[in-house]
């Protein structure tokens, strides 16, 4: 396929529209990929090398990325809107109490969702050593009151 024959394909969201420079080869070596201009489906105008098209490594503007990296995040559902009240206790306690909080469950809402288990109604989260950290071993769910 001539590379003027891609004006017009698909790669992933990206549509190519123009060519902005060909390539450049010397004794039969890439000297310069070609460029392409594309559109991606989000509206986003932008150049990319022919080759990271080709291999798939370029499938979109970013839009992609980021929407996978917010669907990782918010799959759980815990944080709504509105967010559950397990998903409230961890952001208070990474507000309040970050530097006394174990690195796993500060790393990831759900680690602390695994560990400590859905919050009960009527209880708060409590410290079983209050010298002690924020961690698995040192934290339950207690009854109010
Ligand atoms: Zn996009």
């Amino acid at each position: 396929m001539r590379l003027i024959d891609r004006i017009g394909t698909f790669f992933g969201r990206l549509k190519i529209t123009a060519i902005i420079s060909g390539a450049v080869v010397k004794n039969g070596r890439f000297l310069q990929q070609p460029i392409l201009a594309a559109t991606c489906e989000c509206g986003t105008e932008g150049e990319y090398r022919y080759d990271s098209l080709m291999r798939g490594g370029t499938t979109s503007c970013g839009c992609y990325n980021m929407e996978c990296i917010k669907e990782r995040f918010y799959k759980h559902g815990h944080a709504g809107p509105p967010p559950t009240p397990i998903y409230k206790t961890w952001k208070n306690m990474l507000q309040h109490h970050g530097d006394n909080v174990c690195a796993y469950w500060k790393k990831d809402f759900v680690n602390f969702l695994n560990d400590i288990g859905d919050k009960p109604e009527n209880t708060h989260l409590n410290r079983i050593n209050r010298k002690l950290g924020y961690n698995k071993l040192n934290c339950e769910w207690r009854q109010n009151g």
